[in-house]
């Protein structure tokens, strides 16, 4: 769909320069999302993935983030081989809906209850970014949280247009709960992509 170089606004690395490959596809449906325009997936130019990767490279990151749409859609050997080709890092961010492929050097898991993820990316989660929307979801945060490894990083993020409602609840919920750490979405602040 797009690809730029930007600030990583959210999670473990945030604040972080960063390649962005957005792929188009999703069929995950989250009544919220903010990339509804990234659904369809033909609605959007194919690049290959050798370009894809020169270009990230040329940006001068050292880290390539990709993410949707929902890339897992998509078998991602041919763009990690690529990326690492290129001596980037490889992120993803996932919903984790369906089989993860490709060589990851970190692994953003963010489930959503619109399509529950495959229960094969638990194992291979890095960081657990659980969206916030209403009070229900720290219970539904707390069932994930007890999939994943013990090193995974665990986030809470406010749901853009409800972090002024949900932002103070997840700040009790984390000074109660100090294994969670409050992620948010600054490249909104900063007025960046
Ligand atoms: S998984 Fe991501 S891209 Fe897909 S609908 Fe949900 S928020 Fe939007």
């Amino acid at each position: 769909m797009e690809d730029f170089y930007t600030i990583q606004g959210e999670g473990y690395y945030q604040g972080h320069a960063a390649y962005f490959i957005r792929l188009g596809g999703c069929d995950v449906g989250c009544v919220w999302c903010d990339v509804k325009e990234s659904w369809d997936a033909n609605a959007h130019p194919k690049v290959s993935v050798h370009e894809m990767a020169r270009r990230a490279k040329a940006s001068g990151s050292n880290i390539a983030v990709v993410t949707g749409g929902e890339p897992v859609m998509y078998d991602l050997r041919e763009l990690t081989a690529a990326l690492k080709e290129q001596g980037l890092k490889t992120n993803i961010e996932t919903s984790g809906a369906y089989p993860l492929t490709g060589t990851w050097d970190w692994v953003c898991l963010s489930p959503k209850k619109f399509k529950a993820p495959d229960p094969s990316i638990f194992d291979k989660a890095d960081e657990l970014k659980v969206i916030v929307y209403n009070k229900s979801d720290f219970a539904w945060a707390e069932e994930h949280a007890a999939l994943v490894r013990p090193s995974c990083q665990l986030f809470l993020q406010p749901e853009w247009s409800k972090e002024k409602e949900v932002l103070p609840l997840i700040i009790d919920y984390v000074k109660a709960n100090p294994k969670w750490q409050v992620s948010l979405q600054v490249h909104k602040y900063m007025n960046i992509p």
